[in-house]
């Protein structure tokens, strides 16, 4: 018989897991991503609906073709919808009793068979990643969904070739994922899940091994998709106040998704910088968020959720210290403010011991495991005592697996060259807190080889896997051929007390020192790039700019040199900003050149004389010879 699936069929994302060895682990696709979004574009007619990251992408260029959030509309009538509602980026149709449905490019669709198209990519990277066919599933549903909300659920499996064994409330799964039935015989908890889309707050009743849901309240139009909005609004409000000029749907899509990656980061850092290239013609916009100023956008909107918990309390006839735990679910909940406010509403420390974008997964997975009968007693769940990265360009540690994460676990990042030219990465494995490789232990290490290429154009793939047995395998592959190597390690979690206390201990006293060294060598780095192509570029259109310009940008460049003498981190960031403020006009030079040059090549301009394509054939700087290499978040 086939494995039992967990999945959390999510308003914005949904995740899929399966028990390996008494364990609940989480699928990564294809491309290493354990969340996928919910959202599905529909091509046309005649072409296979595009789902998860993919269509995500392309929803901001074609909203009515692109589906998010359909979990909304599941098993629900036109007549039990109101106007706000029905406001969403893509035509929606149902009168009266009509069951809502979709129109799309050839047919209407119902949330049913758009569901099964998220379950079926679920299905479909389990399936490749477990090699053999899945056909049974837990699926979670709001505490709140009614009977034919959870049959449309049933529904979507179907349609995507998946019976549904069982149908599990959201709380519930989060609860046995933050192993609460093993708390005490009779308990009572709260689990607050802030979304995406929608806020849920569910009291709950363990009572000799089996929940029982005491109350639920909440509100399906409230998440962090507001908070984005807020910010959204907010950046373009300055926006058009710097560049003078008006915000198009096109400009308000790309500062909608900056807006959010700026939230995501005030999550661990107190200010960021959302930097819109090219907002107006050639004139791009750079300003920075603080985290006090996210908050005050942030703070009516997560005040929003108070009354929603005080009500469920009082549903429940509980006051907040009769609780024994309040555990937060959902990927907002991350940021620190919700914290802060959950504390004031239930007067007491939330429980953040799981990762709340998983929980709800988790128990799908777990609750899977049980009616597979292969989890009796939960079992307990080992954690990585010290994190795990590799060592990148001028000696830093990069963090893939954070300490603390629960095994088994899998996770990676895209790494890519630092010089040009480089013929192979060095993959230095690494365990500890300190931000310098070199102060870190090293758990082996091996080289991958690839073409040569411009800096910054080879792709490389790290993927760690630590197994239940906390055995550490580490793939590197280069992604444009598919060339790999995989290497196992021994094991990862079976480090002495003593030596974990002693590097954690080690990484605060020197927090401050690891920091700034951190930033000297990425700033430095940043110096470099720069210089380097600076270089490049005036060797390749210096003659067709004016002298006095040329020798303004060489004095920029020799400030930068002296600032990389005085090792003074601030007066080479200052030395960078103007090096890079005083070359756009040379950048948008090699710009236009390229692209003229690209256009004469495809034929699209006749005049031919042509100076050789400037960006790609001139190689003004030598290959140094460095190994080495740098993540690509972020840039
Ligand atoms: P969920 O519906 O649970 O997948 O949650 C998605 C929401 O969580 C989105 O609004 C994300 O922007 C938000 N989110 C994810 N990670 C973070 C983070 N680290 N800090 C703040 N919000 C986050």
């Amino acid at each position: 018989m086939s494995k039992i699936v967990g999945i959390d069929l999510g308003t914005t994302n949904s995740l899929v897991g399966v028990m390996d060895a008494g364990f609940p682990v989480l699928i990564a696709d294809a491309d290493g991503r354990r969340l996928t979004p919910s959202v599905v574009h529909f091509p046309g007619a005649g072409q296979a609906p595009l789902v998860g990251a993919a269509a995500k992408r392309v929803r901001g260029l074609k909203p009515r073709e692109t589906v998010s959030s359909i979990k909304r509309f599941m098993g629900r009538r036109g007549s039990e919808l109101s106007q706000e509602e029905m406001i969403v980026g893509y035509p929606i149709a149902g009168q009266g009793n009509e069951p809502v449905r979709v129109e799309l490019p050839g047919r209407a669709w119902s949330p049913e068979e758009i569901s099964a198209e998220v379950l079926k990519k679920l299905k479909a990277d389990v399936e490749r990643s477990l090699g053999e066919s899945v056909t049974r599933a837990v699926i979670t549903v709001p505490a709140y969904f009614n009977d034919a909300q959870r049959n449309a659920t049933k529904e979507a499996g179907r349609l995507a070739g998946l019976e549904v064994a069982r149908i599990v409330n959201e709380p519930t799964a989060a609860a046995l994922a933050y192993g609460l039935d093993r708390l005490k015989e009779k308990s009572k908890i709260a689990v607050y899940d802030l979304g995406g889309g929608t806020f849920d707050i569910s009291i709950l009743e363990l009572n000799e091994g089996v929940f029982q849901v005491l109350a639920t309240n909440g509100n399906t139009r409230l998440g962090g998709d507001d908070i984005d909005a807020a910010l959204t609004d907010e950046l373009a409000r300055r926006l058009a106040a710097d560049l003078k000029t008006n915000i198009d749907a096109a400009l308000v899509a790309r500062l909608h998704e900056e807006a959010e990656n700026a939230k995501i980061r005030l999550s661990m850092e107190t200010e960021t910088r959302v930097e819109i290239p090219f907002a107006k013609g050639e004139q791009s916009f750079s300003t920075t968020v603080t985290r006090e100023q996210l908050e005050i956008l942030a703070r009516p909107i997560v005040q929003r959720t108070r009354g929603h918990c005080l009500r469920s309390l009082s549903d429940a006839k509980l006051k907040p210290a009769e609780l024994d735990d309040v555990i937060l679910v959902g990927g907002q909940t991350r940021m620190p403010l919700v914290h802060t406010l959950v504390r004031e509403i239930f007067g007491r420390e939330p429980n953040t011991n799981a990762n709340p974008d998983e929980a709800v997964a988790l128990g799908a997975t777990i609750q899977a495991g049980i009616l597979e009968g292969g989890v009796q007693n939960m079992v307990l769940l080992d954690v990585t005592p010290l994190s795990l990265g590799i060592e990148t360009f001028g000696g830093l540690m990069n963090v893939i697996i954070p300490r603390n994460t629960t095994i088994p676990t899998k996770a990676g990042e895209l790494f890519t060259t630092a010089v040009d030219n480089q013929k192979s990465m060095k993959i230095q494995v690494l365990q500890g807190e300190r931000e310098l490789a070199k102060d870190n232990w090293s758990l082996g290490q091996f080289d991958l080889e690839f073409e040569p290429a411009p800096k910054g154009v080879p792709r490389v793939g790290v993927q760690f896997e630590i197994d239940a047995n906390g055995i550490l395998g580490v793939l590197a592959r280069d992604v444009k051929t598919g060339h790999q190597k995989v290497v196992q390690l021994t094991s990862a979690v079976d480090v002495r007390d003593e030596d974990v206390e002693k590097m954690v201990a080690e990484s605060v006293e020197h927090a401050f020192d690891d920091i700034a060294q951190r930033q000297w060598i990425e700033t430095k780095r940043k110096s470099g790039d720069m210089l380097g192509a600076t270089r490049k570029a005036l060797a390749q259109v210096g003659a067709l700019i004016v002298p006095a310009e040329v020798k303004e940008i060489e004095s920029l460049m020799h400030a930068v040199e002296q600032a990389l003498e005085s090792e003074n981190v601030a007066e080479l960031k200052v030395a960078n900003a103007k090096l890079d403020e005083g070359t756009q006009a040379l950048a948008d030079l090699v710009m236009d050149l390229a692209m003229e040059a690209q256009l004469r090549k495809k034929g699209l301009l006749d005049e031919p004389a042509a100076p050789p394509d400037p960006v790609l054939k001139t190689d003004a700087i030598a290959p140094t010879g460095v190994e080495g290499s740098i993540p690509l978040k972020g840039e």
